[in-house]
């Protein structure tokens, strides 16, 4: 009978509790502040886990995130890196990521927020169009999520780029790839959307800031969905004042949920999500946990295990 603790700094993780149990009903789960003896929890779903906690338990043999990033359980200074840590990586996160970012794209390339603006005056008032081809897409990460929005973008008819650390064999039709510190001025240079879906690493915490603003032509649009911590929150400000960057869809940020009195809320230039351009459905996350333990269990590395060294 496996033993899994659900661990949580942040979140109540009560709400993946029925989906381990459906999907093993003699299940020993542990979560909230009584965890039980720690020497008999096999492995170990995370969200923001309490530092040093996963350090604590003896017995542990995989630490699984609940989400396709991992950043959030590297930044335990006491996280047992012997130890493989897993992310979720599913077709259906993809499919939600896709929708999301390709309605970021469009509702600003169509000019969404002026149509909405004159909706509400009941004006009947046509902006300048200009057809999908035209307007070029850069999506910075081109892993498991990034491709799938590129190849989304393409179809529709986007000039869709994309850049990675390593170069790429091969690359959905229609996309063109850079890679590395050297190309990057060359990928930024022919993006009128940036659409950041890094993971958070060492190398791209703060990556939005304006040094790289200004390296994107002018007037620019930004979607961040990677993680709160690649912007530089007052950098955006700053080149949206000057006009280097014309707006930014944002879905995640440094302080989640973002306070009330936050400068993006109510900017006109900005638009805010709560963190929702994909989710990963509870049985996903049971049923991807319970199979990385039954393979570590039998000495094998789940294929969703991340580099450590590369933090991704
Ligand atoms: P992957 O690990 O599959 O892909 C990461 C990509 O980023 C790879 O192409 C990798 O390059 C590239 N990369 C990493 N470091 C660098 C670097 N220093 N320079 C250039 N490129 C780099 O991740 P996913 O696509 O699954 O997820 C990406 C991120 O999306 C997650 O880490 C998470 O932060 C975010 N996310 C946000 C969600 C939301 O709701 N807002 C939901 C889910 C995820 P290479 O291919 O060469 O390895």
């Amino acid at each position: 009978m496996p033993c899994v603790a659900l661990l949580s700094d942040v979140l109540d993780m009560h709400y993946l509790a029925p989906a381990f149990r459906e999907h093993c009903p003699d299940i020993d789960l542990r979560l909230g502040s009584d965890l039980g003896p720690l020497d008999q929890i096999d492995a170990a779903v995370c969200w923001f886990p309490p530092h040093g906690l996963l350090a604590s338990l003896p017995q542990l043999q995989l630490v699984q995130s609940l989400a396709a990033g991992v950043d959030h359980i590297t930044a335990d200074p006491r996280l047992p890196r012997a130890l493989p840590l897993c992310r979720i990586v599913d077709p259906e996160m993809a499919t939600g990521m896709k929708a999301y970012v390709c309605w970021a794209v469009i509702q600003h390339q169509r000019q969404m927020p002026a149509y909405l603006a004159s909706a509400a005056r009941r004006v009947w008032e046509e902006q300048p169009m200009s057809p999908p081809g035209r307007h070029r897409v850069g999506i910075a990460g081109l892993g498991t999520l990034g491709l799938a929005c590129a190849e989304a973008l393409a179809a529709i008819g986007y000039a869709v780029r994309g850049w990675s650390r390593s170069a790429k064999a091969e690359l959905p039709a229609g996309v063109t790839g850079f890679h590395g510190d050297a190309q990057l001025d060359e990928f930024l240079s022919g993006c009128d959307t940036l659409v950041c879906l890094l993971p958070l690493t060492p190398q791209t915490q703060g990556f939005l800031d304006a040094d790289l603003f200004a390296r994107l032509p002018r007037g620019a649009h930004l979607v961040n969905v990677g993680r709160g911590a690649h912007l530089v929150e007052a950098d955006l400000l700053r080149a949206l004042d000057l006009g280097q960057l014309s707006a930014a869809t944002l879905d995640a940020f440094t302080q989640e949920p973002l306070p009330a009195e936050h400068p993006f809320w109510g900017d006109p230039r900005i638009l805010v999500t709560p963190h929702i351009a994909t989710r990963t459905d509870t049985s996903v996350i049971a049923r991807q946990t319970l199979h990385n333990l039954a393979l570590v269990q039998r000495g094998e590395r789940p294929h969703t295990a991340v580099d450590l060294d590369r933090g991704y």
